[in-house]
């Protein structure tokens, strides 16, 4: 082990946490939370554990999340089970300059258990490939008619580089809405990063495939386009994807509908257009939580989005019958790497007064960013 590199100096300092029990470790993060009280929120993301969604004062998605890290005047302190992204998120809602100026400048620490969560689809839209995109765009195009849009899962630059251009950020569950919005403001939307959310979201909207180019930011040239696609554009759509919702397939749909005649089959607009298409429903994971909770009882599903969202469903209604929508698919391995030692020893550094793995976004991008989010949470 080498004591001065940061990586092995966290593992050295976690180690003790990793040989606890887990009800060891369930008893101390509680400790923590009862000295702390509402000053704590431990916010836990729908693909965390059950474990560690056991020990979260709220779950919910990438939305209901920031919704809430902006709107709790009692927290002093979050602990955000999910990935590096939605830490940020947090942490520039947070600590927005009118929240601290009414607590007298005190910080919220927004502290991610274990900090290679990342994303991989956020990492598939580096901030100097956008920018490089768009002084490409601005060869080609007016830019100024260019609406950029950035999914939620993308870093605080690129949220940041929309909110400064006018711009937007969206979530799943209310990406149909902000397309509306750009739509209304500008001709073209440049949609970052994930292309899947964005097709599936403009072609409902009866935008053509024609009409979405995609944008391969490892082409030397116009993302690999010619001038007159880009001309034709109305969505300009970022080579990016999520792993995880990727590895659906249409036969997945088509082989479990063989198997099961009567199944309603619903999946993630992450997914796939083909996939999208040959399912009966798509929507964000709360989308999918509060059609499986109306349903009749009996009803029988198959879910595509990530394992430990649609186990946890089977589990809450067993008056359904909740199918996985693939055998091959699993959990998002980013989500994953964060469980009970990790947050027990992010907690108990938190209460000694030397809080671990603190998010802090520069001032600079989170007032840029913030412009992007606010725009987001107005438009519902
Ligand atoms: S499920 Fe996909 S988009 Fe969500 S955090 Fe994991 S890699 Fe990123």
């Amino acid at each position: 082990m080498n004591e001065n590199s940061p990586v092995d100096a966290a593992a050295h300092a976690l180690s003790p946490h990793l040989r606890m029990e887990p009800e060891e470790l369930v008893a101390r993060i509680q400790a923590v939370r009862d000295q702390w009280g509402p000053r704590l929120v431990i916010l836990g993301h729908h693909y965390q554990r059950d474990e560690v969604i056991a020990m979260a004062d709220l779950r919910g998605d990438s939305y209901r999340l920031s919704e809430l890290a902006a709107g709790n005047e009692a927290c002093r302190a979050i602990v955000f089970c999910g990935v590096h992204f939605m830490a940020e998120t947090a942490d520039i809602l947070a600590n927005q300059p009118k929240l601290l100026a009414r607590r007298d400048g005190e910080r919220v620490d927004v502290i991610l258990p274990e900090l290679a969560a990342g994303c991989s689809m956020a990492d598939l839209a580096h901030i100097d490939q956008v920018e490089t995109c768009w002084r490409q765009l601005a060869e080609v195009i007016d830019v100024e008619d260019v609406m950029p849009v950035t999914y939620v899962n993308s870093s605080a630059a690129l949220k940041a580089f929309c909110g400064r251009r006018g711009g937007i950020v969206c979530t799943s569950a209310n990406a149909a809405a902000v397309l509306d919005w750009a739509f209304a403001r500008r001709r073209r939307v440049l949609f970052l990063p994930d292309q899947h959310l964005g097709r599936n979201t403009a072609l409902a909207k009866g935008i053509r495939v024609e009409q979405m180019p995609v944008w391969d930011p490892e082409q030397p040239s116009l993302g690999g386009n010619d001038d007159a696609s880009i001309g034709a554009s109305r969505v300009i759509l970022w080579r990016g994807h999520c792993s995880v919702h990727l590895a659906f397939r249409p036969e997945h749909v088509r082989d479990v509908r063989r198997r099961m005649p009567d199944v309603k089959v619903i999946v993630h607009p992450e997914c796939m257009h083909e996939v999208v298409g040959e399912a009966d429903l798509s929507g964000s994971t709360s989308r999918i939580i509060r059609e499986v909770e109306a349903a009749p009882p009996g009803t029988r599903w198959a879910i595509g989005t990530e394992l430990n969202l649609v186990n946890r469903l089977r589990q809450e209604h067993p008056e359904q019958e909740i199918h996985f929508l693939a055998p091959n698919v699993g959990v998002c391995p980013s989500m994953y790497l964060i469980d009970l030692p990790r947050l027990c020893w992010a907690v108990e550094n938190l209460a000694a007064g030397t809080p671990v793995n603190v998010i802090r976004v520069d001032d600079r991008t989170a007032e840029g960013a913030l412009l992007a989010l606010k725009r987001m949470l107005e438009v519902k």
